[in-house]
C-alpha cells in the first residue's frame, strides 16, 4: 500500500486522474490529509463511497507511529521512528513557554561528517522520503501543539532537496498545512548545489552552520568546507534580497580555546558585514572520542556581548535535552538501534 501522507497536490492530482476521480478530488484529499488529519480514507466523507474504496484498494494514509521515546527533565522528548533501511531516525520535540518546536530529521544519518557531530560519525544510510519527513510532524502525540519546525535533526536537508522541497510545499502551501514559512527554519552547512534552489523556491527561514570564520579551521571541523567554502556561501547570500521577511541565522558552536576569542569575533564581524543576519551561539555537547570542550557561559556571554556591541545581533541558544542525548549534535540512533536489535 502506498502512503498518501507526503504527497503534494500535483502527485495527488496524478493519483486521482489515474483512478478516474473528479478534478477537485485531489484538493479534497489534501484537505483531509493535512488540515483535518484523518487517519483513514473512509473518513474522507465528501468523496463518493466508490471513490473511497477505489483509493483504499491501492493507498493508505500512512501514519507511522514512533517506535520509542525518551523524555528529558526539561520537557524535551526525543522520538525514534523506524525506517525501511533498518536504521531508526530521531525527531526532537522542544516545548518552551508558548512555543513548541519540532526538530526534524531529513536523512538517515549524514554524509557530511562534521567532527563534532554524532550523526556525522554514524555515516549515511539513505534519504528520507517526503512521507517520512511529514510523518515526523503528524505522528507525534504533541503534533497539534507545534508552533515551529526546524530542519536541524539528522542529515543535511539540502542534500535531500527533492524530498525536502515537497515537504516544505506541504507545510506551507494553502492546499497543505498552510503554515507561515516564518515558522519554519532549514539549517544547512551551506550546500551550494541546492542553496540557490532553496533561496528561490522557498520562503522559509535559513540557518547556516558556520562554527569558524577561518577556512582552514572550519575545514577541520567541517570537511564540507573544501567542497563548499564559506566565502562562496556568504558571497551567494549577499546577492540575495533579504528585504523579504525571512530570517537568516548563523549557527556557531562555541569551543573552549578554539573559536571563542576576540580574534574570532572580529573575523566573524568582517565575514558577515553587510548581511542582515543574526548569530546563534550554541554550547558544545560532548560526544565520545572528540576531545573538544564547550566554552563556559562567561566566555560565551563575553563573545556575544562583543558581537552585539559591534552591531551583530547575537543570542545564546539554551541547551535542551542533553540528558536524553537529544541536544544539538548528539542525535544518533546507535543506542536505540542496539536495543531494538536485541528486542
Ligand atoms: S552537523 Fe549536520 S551536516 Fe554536520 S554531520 Fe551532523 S547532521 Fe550532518
Amino acid at each position: 500500500m502506498t502512503p498518501l501522507l507526503g504527497k503534494t497536490i500535483i502527485e495527488l492530482q496524478e493519483i486521482t486522474d489515474t483512478l478516474g476521480m473528479p478534478k477537485f478530488a485531489a484538493k479534497q484529499i489534501a484537505q483531509w490529509l493535512y488540515m483535518k488529519r484523518v487517519r483513514s480514507i473512509d473518513e474522507m466523507t465528501n468523496l463518493s463511497k466508490d471513490n473511497r474504496s477505489m483509493l483504499a484498494s491501492e493507498y493508505t494514509i500512512g501514519y507511522k507511529e514512533p517506535i520509542g521515546a525518551a523524555r528529558s527533565t526539561d520537557g524535551t522528548i526525543r522520538y525514534l521512528f523506524a525506517t525501511p533501511a533498518g536504521k531508526p531516525i530521531e525527531t526532537v520535540y522542544l516545548p518552551e513557554h508558548e512555543r513548541a518546536t519540532l526538530c526534524i530529521s531529513s536523512q538517515i544519518g549524514c554524509k557530511m561528517n562534521c567532527y563534532f557531530c554524532m550523526t556525522g560519525k554514524q555515516g549515511f544510510n539513505g534519504q528520507l522520503s517526503a512521507h517520512q519527513i511529514i510523518n515526523q510532524i503528524f505522528a507525534i502525540p504533541e503534533s497539534s501543539q507545534l508552533t515551529n519546525l526546524v530542519f536541524m535533526g539528522m542529515g543535511e536537508p539540502l542534500d535531500n532537496w527533492k524530498e525536502l522541497r515537497k515537504a516544505l510545499d506541504i507545510i506551507t502551501a494553502p492546499w497543505g498545512m498552510a503554515w507561515s514559512p516564518k515558522r519554519v527554519t532549514v539549517s544547512t552547512i551551506g550546500q551550494m548545489q541546492h542553496l540557490p534552489d532553496f533561496l528561490q523556491e522557498s520562503h522559509c527561514n535559513l540557518a547556516i552552520s558556520l562554527h569558524s570564520p577561518f577556512a582552514d579551521e572550519r575545514q577541520r571541523l567541517m570537511p564540507v568546507q573544501k567542497a563548499y567554502p564559506i566565502s562562496e556561501v556568504i558571497a551567494l547570500l549577499k546577492t540575495y534580497d533579504w528585504t523579504h521577511q525571512r530570517e537568516l541565522t548563523f549557527e556557531y558552536i562555541v569551543f573552549r580555546g578554539l573559536n571563542d576569542d576576540r580574534h574570532h569575533a572580529q573575523a566573524l564581524l568582517r565575514l558577515l558585514k553587510g548581511l542582515p543576519c543574526k548569530v546563534n551561539l550554541i554550547r558544545f555537547h560532548a560526544i565520545p572520542d572528540v576531545e573538544l570542550k564547550s566554552s563556559d557561559l562567561k566566555a560565551m556571554e563575553a563573545f556575544r556581548d562583543y558581537l552585539c556591541q559591534h552591531g551583530l545581533i547575537t543570542t545564546i541558544r539554551a541547551s535542551r535535552g542533553e540528558d536524553i542525548y537529544a541536544a544539538c549534535g548528539m542525535l544518533s540512533s546507535k543506542k536505540e538501534e542496539e536495543r531494538h536489535v536485541k528486542e
